[in-house]
């Protein structure tokens, strides 16, 4: 059985819409992937996350490693049912973690995004082609992480998706460095292949992962080579530039090269999910995404509304909202919205640190983003992607015309 179906291709672009299938059931493709980093979707219960209409979550190998530690899930029967969530998983391979220390502020560099904090409290002891020997940020204790370990791990947790440790290349060195470090991601990608072929969980789904920076002849050569190699999908990984348009144009060559290469493999866009960046990556052929952005933000009191102008973004804790009593959105189907909850009690909530006002904000993103990719993946399937993406991208409400329909 192939990893995914693909059920229909957008004309006019590279997009495609199908099923992934994996050891825990299906995925309907394309997919956002919210993140559950520490084995738990932040403020939310696995009921929820299946409510809010999504498939799959994502757990990460270099926290789940260092605490509770793979031992620990495994001693509870894996992460299915450590976290109680029995729908697939996909786990991270800790290689962009682990990196993020030793190369300072690469992780806000290439994803353009604020400091994550505890990734930085760690620190690299030395890098060599075994793998990675570093001080864990919560004891301080030393530990290594390398492509047999990092699959180890993976195979521990029981992920129905694994992804192989790569170098993750930051985006302010030479195009020589570039290549020397695209080169051991691709070693590594072989000894990840050579260890799970030997003791991996066989109904484990393996992803290699592109690097390349941002040359277009060292993209293109990273994915025909992570392609042609025994895995299962492609994720795209590292700098993909400094601005959306360059990021657009490298994650393009690789799908590019995909189509031509392993237009049947799916393909993965790793820790991007900006609105507009959803909407462009499901043109160019990305299967699923996953990103702390919905989330993450709605912890800060920012919520998703359709407003381009804004970057979707709408800040609750502005004192403007003080008395107001319409909710976030008018109309929308969110547990948030539909319960009639203010934006004026949302904002006293979030002020207060208020554990619920993160919980609720959290629901109304993820539902925002779960309606967005419905549907772009809808519009697929009906063969209207271009009208779809065009009003998506000029502010029209998610969701908007499946509720009027
Ligand atoms: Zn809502």
């Amino acid at each position: 059985m192939p990893a995914l179906d693909i059920l229909a291709t957008d004309p006019a672009s590279q997009a495609r819409a199908g099923i992934l299938n994996t050891a825990h059931g299906t995925v309907r493709t394309p997919a956002f992937v919210p993140l559950a980093t520490k084995g738990v979707v932040k403020a939310l219960e696995p009921r929820d996350v299946v409510e809010l209409g999504y498939d799959m979550v994502l757990g990460n190998t270099f926290h789940l490693f260092l605490d509770p530690g793979h031992e620990r899930v495994r001693h509870f029967g894996g992460l299915h049912k450590f976290m109680r969530w029995d729908g697939p998983i996909i786990t991270d391979s800790g290689g962009f973690q682990v990196f993020s220390m030793g190369h300072g502020t690469v992780a806000d560099e290439i994803k353009g995004r604020a400091s994550q904090g505890s990734d930085r409290a760690g620190a690299i002891l030395s890098i060599d082609e075994s793998g990675v020997r570093f001080r864990s940020y919560i004891d301080g204790s030393e530990k290594f992480l390398a492509p047999e370990t990092s699959m180890e791990i993976q195979a521990a947790l029981g992920s129905d998706l694994a992804l192989v440790f790569d170098e993750c290349t930051p985006f302010h060195v030479t195009r020589d460095y570039t290549a020397r470090s695209t080169e051991r991601t691709h070693r590594w990608l072989a000894r990840c292949l050579d260890w799970h072929a030997e003791n991996g969980p066989q109904d484990q789904l393996v992803y290699g992962i592109v690097q390349g920076g941002v040359y277009e002849d060292l993209r293109r050569e990273s994915t025909e080579a992570v392609a042609t190699s025994a895995v299962d999908g492609v994720a795209i990984g590292g700098s993909l530039g400094e601005t959306k348009a360059q990021m657009h144009e490298v994650s393009a060559w690789s799908t590019d090269t995909l189509d031509r290469v392993a237009p049947g493999k799916p393909r993965h866009l790793l820790g991007i999910g900006e609105i507009d960046d959803l909407i462009r990556g499901v043109e160019i052929g990305i299967d699923h995404f996953d990103c702390a952005m919905p989330t993450r933000i709605a912890r800060h009191g920012m919520a998703l509304v359709p407003d381009p102008e804004k970057r979707w973004r709408f800040d609750l804790t502005n004192a403007r909202w003080k008395d107001a009593d319409e909710p976030i959105m008018e109309d929308c189907p969110c547990p948030c919205c539909s319960a009639g909850f203010s934006r004026g009690y949302l904002r006293y909530l979030l002020k207060a640190k208020e554990l619920t006002g993160m919980r609720l904000v959290t629901l109304h993103n993820l539902a925002f983003v779960q309606r967005l990719m419905t549907d772009l993946r809808e519009a697929i399937l009906a063969g209207t992607l271009p009208q779809t993406a065009a009003a998506l991208r000029s502010g029209a409400a998610p969701g908007l015309s499946r509720t009027v329909a």
